[in-house]
């Protein structure tokens, strides 16, 4: 049973909207591209994960703190003998390990997963401590790419390859006992723990300014243009979009990037670009936000 739902990163959000709005430097346009590469295959292990038994709680995305230290687990699953801890990785082609170092195929070093994995386990560990529970607890790395290769893997390393996650699913569907009154107390916990908010996400700097105006499809990112009197339509995808919705979305996308603005008929009307109506645009604020103040200080929220 899934108990918290899998939401994106504002870090995701951010970067997203301004990939599109803008000339990302190289590093940033490289961590873009790995946060919708992670999230991506978190939230394939979901896809996988939701039918595992009922006797399972799961949480997904759990940021907490112990001892001043924040850490993140993807998903935290709650199986009545043993508290699995998941860290999934969408690597895709070929690595392998020399000496507990991990390489790509173009002997390339990477980060060592495994490492992550072990300060995530001994602040959950202290965690639970903290809140005198006592569990069994198994951290795993689930790589989820069908196309993920690794050579000289040991057996004994905690990690779920490709090949193997339908297995473990099973397994876990195949176990009698039942969860108890400790499980829900400890989700219930966990959940009550959760920060909102990761104070580790670094964002590159912008400036209103500086970003591309328009509305941009909620596939591909790509700028909009008009379709008729009631639609936008992406070039790019071909996808359509009523009016309303779309600036709707953009008026989010706006309080996002920048919640020190305030939302305004002509403030919209600028970041949207394609609607070129105040009339039409002040007609969809007064339809789903709330007006406020007089006069020149109106403004929505
Ligand atoms: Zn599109």
């Amino acid at each position: 049973m899934i108990i918290k739902l899998r939401s994106e990163s504002k870090e995701l959000r951010v970067l997203r909207c301004l990939n599109a709005r803008l000339n990302l430097s190289e590093k940033d346009k490289q961590n873009y591209y790995y946060a919708e590469k992670g999230i991506e295959g978190e939230r394939k292990l979901d896809d996988l994960i939701e039918n595992v038994s009922r006797e399972c709680l799961i949480i997904s995305d759990l940021l907490l703190e112990c001892n001043n230290t924040f850490f993140q687990i993807d998903t935290v699953l709650i199986h009545p003998e043993t508290i699995f801890l998941l860290e999934v990785k969408n690597y895709q082609g070929i690595y392998y390990i020399e000496e507990n170092r991990w390489y790509k195929e173009n002997g390339k070093e990477i980060k060592n997963p495994l490492l992550q994995l072990s300060r995530c386990e001994v602040l959950f560990r202290q965690w639970l401590q903290q809140h005198k529970f006592n569990f069994n607890i198994q951290p795993l790395i689930v790589f989820i790419h069908p196309e993920f290769t690794l050579f000289n893997a040991s057996r004994e390393l905690p990690i779920v390859l490709p090949t193997q996650i339908n297995n473990f699913l099973k397994k876990l569907n195949n176990s009698t006992p039942k969860l108890m009154k400790k499980h829900e107390r400890l989700s219930e916990l966990l959940l009550a723990d959760h920060q909102e908010e990761s104070p580790y996400s670094r964002l590159p700097d912008y400036h209103y300014d500086k970003l591309q105006k328009g509305v941009i499809c909620q596939k591909c990112y790509t700028f909009m243009n008009y379709f008729n009197k009631v639609k936008l339509i992406c070039p790019n995808c071909g996808s359509s979009e009523k009016i309303e919705e779309s600036i709707v979305r953009s008026v989010e996308e706006y309080k996002l990037l920048f919640p020190e603005r305030k939302i305004t008929v002509s403030g919209i009307r600028d970041w949207c670009l394609v609607v070129e109506s105040d009339k039409i645009i002040r007609r969809i604020l007064q339809g789903n936000f709330k007006l406020v103040g007089k006069n020149r200080y109106t403004h929505y929220i």
